[in-house]
This record gives C-alpha cells, structure tokens and sequence, in this order.
C-alpha cells in the first residue's frame, strides 16, 4: 500500500503547548516517523509530509496515488480536558480501527468517531481521518502517551493497514480455560513454572490446572480458582492426609513442617502409627520416636 502521513501543524505554526512546553508540531513529527517505520517494516511506501497552518500558508500534501491518509494531531484545552478522538468526513473504515488501536493502548477516555466535514484535510484532501491521539496539556494524557508512544506508533500502523497486533505476553481465557501467554509468543505448555512470583501447572494444551494431579509421578495442588500453588494440609475424599509446600508440591518421606516432623510415603500420603522399627508417630502422625 501507498500510505501519506501528513505531520499536523509547521510552518510558523507549533500548534497547542503540552504542559512540559513541548509543541504540538514536534509530537506529530516524532509520531509520524514512528508510524512510518513500522508501516516500512511491514513492506509499505510511505511518505511522511509536514502541514504548513499559517494565516498565509495553509499547506496539506494531496493524497493523490495514495491509498490511506492521514493527518497526526494532538488535543490542547484547559489542561483538563482528556482523551482521544478521531476526526473524520467520508468515513472509511481506517478511523474506527485506527481509534480502537489507540483506546486499546492507551487506555484513554474515548471521545469517538466526530465528523467533522469543515476541515482543511477533508473538504480540500480528502484524508481518512485526523488523530488526536490525546490532549498533551493534560498531564496524564500526556504521561500516558509518552510511556508508549512506541506501541501507540505501531498500532496505528497496523490500524492503517488493517494487520492484526501480535498478542502480548499474559494470561488468556478461552473458554472455561485460561492460558498463559510467554513473551516469545508461545503458549506455555506442559510444564509447572512461575508467573511472576505464583507458581502454576499448565497441561498439553496449555491449559492452566487446577486441583490435586500428578505430574511427573508426583502430587500437586492448584487452586480451582486462581491456578495458583496451594500451601498447606490437604485431606483427600477417603480420609488420607497430605501436604504441599508453597510450589504445592506433595511432601515425601520424612519432613519437617514447622517444629514437628512427619513421614509420607512415596504418593505423598501421611503415614500414621508404628510402620518402622525406629519410627513411631503419634495420632497426629507426628514422629515421636526415631526417625
Ligand atoms: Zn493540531
């Protein structure tokens, strides 16, 4: 595709203030180049052009040959107002992707779609849309912007030419099920592991476990609820006692847990009474003698 991304403002004309002092104009420009380097990385012509808004020189590149256009901008009011809107006039369907590209990222209030047919870029150049990523004299829309002025860059991009965005790392529900998605993309799959600092089990499939199973012969216990390790005593249906240590790892052989030791056998169920000549416990199954 053949894509003009037009830089708002120029000329004698920076635009509003951020509240840093920064103009408007340098925003669009550094936007521009962003959106234009990942539309390049996906194999796209683009040309980045400069608007000239002055009393004498109101400039906008024609889109002629291309196929989207777009013009970059950023909001300025009373330093309160916030959010992000897109502005367009012969409504295609690049501004509704390219605004749901932004709220996703962002995460800004959402001003919509406005149509607005008395702009320059619309009744002279006929552009897609004009962004408004967010309002810069507005510190946390403007905090917000600059912490992922990366990502917003490439979702744009991608709105522009209708790419789905690469799924980031983190937990998915499908279903009933919930998935854990790594950082190289993959699923994590059959494999017990830590997500930050709780530890999970997730089978073949890459579903998320919960319960008590084996895995790898031995027992584990996950919460139905949240996936996580459960700590603690565990009694099954049948009456048999079991413990799981904090990666909710089943207890095996001769143990400490707290003050008092204890003996499993080799399932991981708790051994009660005098089953070795040296080893007796109490009804607890507390050892009391030998060990
Ligand atoms: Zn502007």
């Amino acid at each position: 595709m053949k894509i003009l991304i037009s830089c708002g403002h120029g000329g004698t004309d920076p635009g509003v203030t951020g509240y840093t002092g920064v103009p408007e104009h340098a925003l669009t420009c550094t936007q521009g180049n962003l959106i234009a380097k990942y539309l390049k990385a996906e194999g796209h012509t683009v040309k980045v052009c400069i608007e000239e808004w002055s009393a004498n020189n109101f400039r906008v590149r024609s889109r002629k040959g291309c196929d989207v256009a777009v013009s970059l901008h950023f909001n300025g009011f009373n330093g309160k107002a916030n959010g992000t809107e897109v502005l367009y006039s012969n409504y295609t369907s690049v501004a509704s992707r390219v605004l749901r590209a932004i709220n996703s990222t962002l995460g800004l209030s959402n001003r919509g779609l406005k149509k607005r047919s008395d702009l320059y870029v619309f009744w002279h150049n006929n552009f897609d849309c004009l962004i408004e990523t967010c309002f810069i004299d507005n510190k946390h829309d403007y905090d917000t912007y600059k912490a992922k002025q990366e990502e917003v860059a490439k979702a744009i991009a991608y709105a522009i030419i209708n790419k789905p965005m690469s799924k980031p790392y983190g937990w998915e529900q499908h279903g009933n099920h919930w998935y854990y998605r790594q950082s190289d993309g993959t699923l994590a799959k059959d494999r017990l592991g830590y997500v930050g600092s709780d530890f999970y089990y997730f089978d073949k499939q890459g579903r998320r476990g919960g319960g008590v199973f084996k895995v790898n012969g031995r027992y584990y216990h996950f919460s139905n609820e949240t996936g996580k390790a459960v700590q603690g005593w565990y009694t099954t249906k049948d009456g048999k006692k079991m413990y799981f240590d904090r990666d909710g790892k089943s207890a095996v052989g001769l143990v400490y847990i707290g003050k008092d030791q204890y003996c499993f056998d080799k399932n991981g169920f708790l051994k009660i009474g005098k089953f070795k000549a040296t080893l007796i416990t109490d009804s607890d199954g507390k050892v009391v003698k030998g060990c």
